[in-house]
Order: C-alpha cells, then sequence, then structure tokens
C-alpha cells in the first residue's frame, strides 16, 4: 500500500525529488540497488549520499541515512543553485590529535571534527573536491569526491597535509593540532609509582605556518583561532604571523559555540584586514558563511 502511495505521488508530480537512501550495506552495493538510483537520476532526480557507519543489522559500512546536518547541506546548495566551486580542490584538516605519552594513554583535546566535517560537506555540495585528513574522531563522513584520510597525531597530520598542499586550490586549517608532544612515547604502560610524574613535552610542527610560507600565487590559506583571552588582537596576529589568508575566530563564551557544539558563532578576519561578524548558527550554516567570503578572495 506504502508502495503504491508513494508511486502515485512520485510519478504524477513535476517538482524535483531528494533521494536520501538508507539500507544494509549489502543491499545497498547490490547492482540492482545501484542501476536503479542511477534510473532515478537519469530522470533527474537528487541524489543525497548515503552515510558510512553502524547499521541497523549491527553491520558497519555505507547505506546509513545522511546525517541531517548533510542533508539540509544538500538541500541548501540545490536552492541556491551554487556550484560555485565545481574545480577547485580543498585540503581540510579537522578533529583532535592524539600525542601517545604509552601504548594506552595520549595528550588529547575536546575537538570533534564536527567544523571541518560540516565544511567537507558544504564543499562538495557546492561542486569542489576534498581531501579531509580527520583526527581521532567519532565522526565517519562519506561522499563523492570526499577523500578522507585518517591519522592519530599532529607530526603524521603535518606530514599527510605538506604532501598534499601542492595540489590543493584552498587549505582549510580546521583541527585543533596539539601544539606539544611527549618527547618519547614509552614503550610499555607507564606503573604508578612516584606521588609525581613529570613529562617532558617538545614542540609539534605549525601545520598551517608552514602552509602559510610554502604557498603559492593563486593558493588560499584558512586557519581557525579559538580564544579565551584578547580573542581579536590575537586572531589577528595568527592571521600575519603563519600568512593565512583567512582566519575565523570562535568565539568561546558564546553557549553554544565552539567545541563538539553542533552550533558556532565566528568572525572571520582577512588579510586585507576586513573583518565580518555572523550570529550563533549551525555548523553546516556557518561552513557556508566561510566559503561564501572565501570565495571573494579565490583567484
Ligand atoms: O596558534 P594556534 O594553534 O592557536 O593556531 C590555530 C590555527 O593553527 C588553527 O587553524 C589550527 O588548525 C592551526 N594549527 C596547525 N598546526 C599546529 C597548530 C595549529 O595547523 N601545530
Amino acid at each position: 500500500l506504502c508502495d503504491t502511495i508513494l508511486s502515485a505521488v512520485y510519478l504524477s508530480s513535476r517538482c524535483t525529488f531528494f533521494l536520501s537512501p538508507s539500507m544494509d550495506v549489502d543491499m545497498w552495493h547490490h547492482p540492482a540497488t545501484q542501476a536503479n538510483i542511477k534510473q532515478l537520476q537519469g530522470y533527474g532526480n537528487q541524489l543525497i549520499p548515503v552515510g558510512t557507519g553502524e547499521l541497523a543489522s549491527g553491520l558497519e559500512g555505507e547505506g546509513r541515512l545522511a546525517e541531517p546536518e548533510a542533508i539540509v547541506a544538500h538541500l541548501e546548495a540545490f536552492f541556491q543553485r551554487e556550484q560555485d566551486l565545481q574545480g577547485k580542490h580543498f585540503l581540510i584538516t579537522a578533529g583532535p590529535t592524539h600525542e601517545p605519552i604509552d601504548p594506552v594513554r595520549f595528550i588529547g583535546n575536546r575537538s570533534s571534527g564536527k567544523m571541518g566535517v560540516a565544511l567537507a560537506e558544504a564543499i562538495i555540495a557546492r561542486g569542489g573536491t576534498v581531501q579531509l585528513i580527520l583526527g581521532p574522531s567519532a565522526l565517519s563522513p562519506a561522499a563523492p569526491g570526499l577523500e578522507v584520510i585518517r591519522v592519530e597525531t599532529a607530526q603524521e597530520m603535518y606530514e599527510v597535509a605538506l604532501a598534499a598542499f601542492p595540489e590543493t586550490d584552498v587549505a582549510i586549517l580546521a583541527a585543533a593540532v596539539a601544539d606539544y608532544r611527549p618527547d618519547k612515547a614509552a614503550d610499555q604502560k607507564i606503573k604508578k609509582t612516584g606521588d609525581t610524574l613529570s613529562l617532558t613535552l617538545v614542540k609539534n610542527p605549525d601545520i598551517a605556518a608552514t602552509l602559510g610560507e610554502r604557498k603559492q600565487a593563486g593558493q588560499l590559506v584558512v586557519g581557525f583561532a579559538l580564544e579565551t583571552t584578547n580573542a581579536e588582537a590575537n586572531a589577528r596576529d595568527k592571521l600575519r604571523r603563519k600568512q593565512l589568508d583567512l582566519i575565523v575566530l570562535n568565539s568561546l563564551a558564546e553557549a553554544g559555540a565552539g567545541f563538539a557544539h553542533d552550533t558556532n558563532k565566528i568572525t572571520i578576519f582577512a588579510r586585507d584586514n576586513k573583518a565580518r561578524h555572523f550570529e550563533l548558527k549551525s555548523k553546516t550554516k556557518v561552513a557556508f558563511d566561510i566559503l561564501d567570503t572565501l570565495v571573494e578572495y579565490l583567484d
């Protein structure tokens, strides 16, 4: 009955249909499903890519219903009819880094990776391609045109980012990279002995500063800043010191902004000294604001 009603609605409609499939991994990969999807796209229907991760069957893989944020990003991109990032290749760093102390412990931070993933999804929706270098995050984003490279430490993130940068039009560095790492990770679990334990930390390489230095004409580098004091002055200073084109200042003072939340409140400072202030909004909408700003500086 349900199928009959659906067919009646679908076949008699003249509007665009959006398909957001959700099924088990083997059903999704079955040639019959893939052929049907292609046929439906051939009729002009819009496909919202499936997600990857845990499925109702307990299996892991492709077939999850796209996250609500990804569905919204697709609808917004469609209705804005903007494919203004076509032909542009982005490098995004996102999430925290974990710096090992011993085989079971690490130094980390509270970054969720949500802002960087929202940016990656918005770029794909606007026609760009993305290499997402993702630290240890619970998210598992997937979309056509999105390559995800998982890393653990700042050093790994640095090496992958540097290797990818020459092919990149825009690098957006949204990761919360650890500034310091233990000078040497112990081979075995450190035993509880004395009353205090000292770790010697050494500085990690700065990805943003290195890419800023290596930037060629036509490439853009965008950084993030999360400050607890002198926010604006510190953000502007980082923009200059790291030779960035834009810096996105996250407000930690604002309820609902910064780490782990689904919303964020930002100010963007540009190399030409312009400042743009935005309201508290979803990270998907924030991603669109960041992209709207950076297209003004592309080429
Ligand atoms: O100096 P600070 O770490 O606060 O600068 C923040 C900006 O620099 C962010 O864009 C962050 O991703 C980037 N960063 C980096 N590599 C580091 C530290 C920070 O790319 N080692």
